[in-house]
């Protein structure tokens, strides 16, 4: 019984949260909810709040969870991804946020070839003023797509850029961070992208800084905590 009402009260929460969440962003953001280290209990209950996307950070994590859940469900993949663990989110993976080498994208096209696949790809910028964080600066991301020129990649698609911001109250660093991402998306899309119509995505804004990512133009926000609750690791 005391589970019962236990289970109840989280599913109301969960649901409220992520209704919360939803009524701040424009109806055309979508919603990543990142289920990391969340059962697969905690998930249906966002699921069966009418959630369908969902994101994970780890592999061996997203490939336990996924056989489990309703296949309706699109998964993205927004953790670093090393490419010898391409492999095992190929299948199902409908898009990989955090794409920051030429090597990692070809694997993600020879594993999507297998799979009979186009999979999603965003490049990942580096935007925060922290060394820890991964991704490219636009000269590494010019490289990238002048080779890209000239050995096309069928079974990738590359749908746009995602950023992570600096870990910090203060919301005028964090908000220079976002809008230099959206800079150099304008950017590439102008001169790599025009006529590219799935080009379109920014994928930036979690839990902290979601609401200032709306303001200068995240088409995806990835947020976790404030549907999930804290996390134990
Ligand atoms: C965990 C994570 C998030 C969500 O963070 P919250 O603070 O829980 O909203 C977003 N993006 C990435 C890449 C993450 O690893």
């Amino acid at each position: 019984m005391e589970i019962c009402i236990f289970t109840i009260k989280k599913f109301m929460s969960i649901q409220t949260n992520l209704h919360q969440v939803l009524t701040t962003l424009p109806t055309d953001t979508r919603l990543v909810a990142i289920s990391k280290t969340m059962t697969e209990e905690t998930v249906m209950q966002a699921y069966n709040a009418g959630q369908r996307l969902f994101g994970e950070n780890k592999v061996q994590e997203i490939i336990e969870k996924q056989p489990h859940l309703p296949k309706d469900i699109e998964w993205h993949f927004v953790g670093h991804l090393q490419r010898n663990k391409v492999k095992f989110i190929a299948p199902f993976v409908s898009m990989i946020h955090a794409v920051d080498s030429l090597r990692l994208l070809k694997e993600i096209n020879k594993q999507g070839e297998r799979n009979e696949r186009i999979i999603y790809c965003l490049l990942q910028f580096h935007i925060a003023d922290e060394s820890t964080k991964f991704g490219l600066d636009m000269a590494e991301a010019e490289e990238l797509l002048n080779e890209l020129n000239k050995e096309p990649l069928p079974h990738i698609r590359l749908c746009g850029v995602m950023g992570m911001a600096t870990f910090t109250e203060d919301h005028t660093q964090v908000r220079k961070e976002f809008k230099q991402l959206r800079t150099y998306f304008d950017y590439l899309k102008n001169t790599y992208f025009k006529d590219d119509d799935a080009f379109k995505e920014i994928s930036m804004g979690l839990s902290g800084d979601y609401l200032i990512a709306v303001e200068e133009g995240a088409t995806i926000v990835r947020i976790g905590s404030t549907i999930f609750g804290e996390r134990n690791y």
